[in-house]
């Protein structure tokens, strides 16, 4: 069955997250490693990595945990792994399948091919060092230096991985809309689902980040809404969630800041896209 989940906050513990996405009835979910409340990386605590472990082994597949945007991996000046190492660790203990990575900008690089070997040394590098967990690398939606706003830097970077195996996509279809891809009418949707193809491969997509945008088209800005709260709309998100192409894709939502009662509509909308 298709996983869908929900981005969920931490404000406690990772355990109590696991607890809490069981009680919503999803099937996967994602979260940042960081404590909400503190602003600060969560530490492994031995008690807690056993509740979430109990959890997690009982009721869930893949999960995601979503590095934070302390890391820039592709950074040619200071490369500091520290951060996504710590990351990284956690996730293995607490048996996440996936970490979610934005690849970041080419900050000190002469030109974006600089910043994207930059980040193919640090895939490569991590990649050995971590097993039993995949790299996803997800599109972004910023401005001439980021890297993976444009779709073709994906083909790219996977001609230059070592182990291109343990490296695969996650579409944010709220980034490519304002980064300015079109997929709103019938046909331009057929057209950007080729592009995805050409670029990332459609059996390389490990994830859907099914959001709607705040901003509008090509405007750059990030700023997510829930599915038929924002320019996107319903329409155009519910047919890219159920073309016959993607949807074995698992699909996860991640909504703004939301209180619970809104949380529950969340889970009974992604109920639509169960197959
Ligand atoms: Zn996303």
């Amino acid at each position: 069955m298709r996983e869908l989940g929900i981005h969920l906050r931490v404000y406690s513990t990772l355990a109590h997250v696991a607890e809490y996405a069981h009680q919503l009835g999803i099937s996967t979910f994602q979260a940042f490693g960081i404590n909400q409340t503190t602003r600060k990386l969560i530490s492994y605590d031995r008690d807690d990595c056993k509740n979430f472990v109990r959890v997690r082994r009982a009721h869930f597949g893949s999960l995601y945990i979503h590095a934070s945007y302390w890391t820039n991996l592709s950074s040619v000046s200071k490369p500091n792994y520290k951060i996504i190492e710590h990351e990284l660790h956690l996730a293995q203990r607490y048996e996440f399948t996936h970490i979610v990575i934005h690849p970041g900008h080419a900050t000190g690089a002469i030109d974006r091919l600089e910043g994207i070997d930059a980040l193919v040394r640090a895939l490569n590098y991590l990649i050995k060092k971590y097993a039993n967990i995949y790299f996803v690398l997800e599109n972004t939606c910023h401005g001439i230096h980021a890297i993976g706003s444009d779709l073709q830097d994906f083909f790219l970077i996977k001609s230059k991985l070592d182990s291109p195996e343990r490296v695969v996509f996650c579409l944010d279809t709220a980034h490519a809309f304002v980064y300015g891809y079109d997929f709103v009418s019938e046909n331009a949707q057929k057209e950007f689902i080729q592009l995805l193809d050409q670029t990332m491969s459609l059996d390389r997509i490990a994830l859907i980040h099914l959001n709607d945008s705040h901003y509008g088209h090509g405007l750059k800005k990030d700023r997510h809404e829930i599915p038929g709260n924002g320019q996107i709309g319903y329409s155009a998100l519910n047919s890219f969630a159920m073309d016959p192409q993607l949807y074995r894709i698992p699909l996860i939502v991640e909504p703004p800041e939301l209180p619970e009662q809104e949380l529950i509509s969340v889970k009974k909308m992604l109920d639509e896209w169960k197959i």
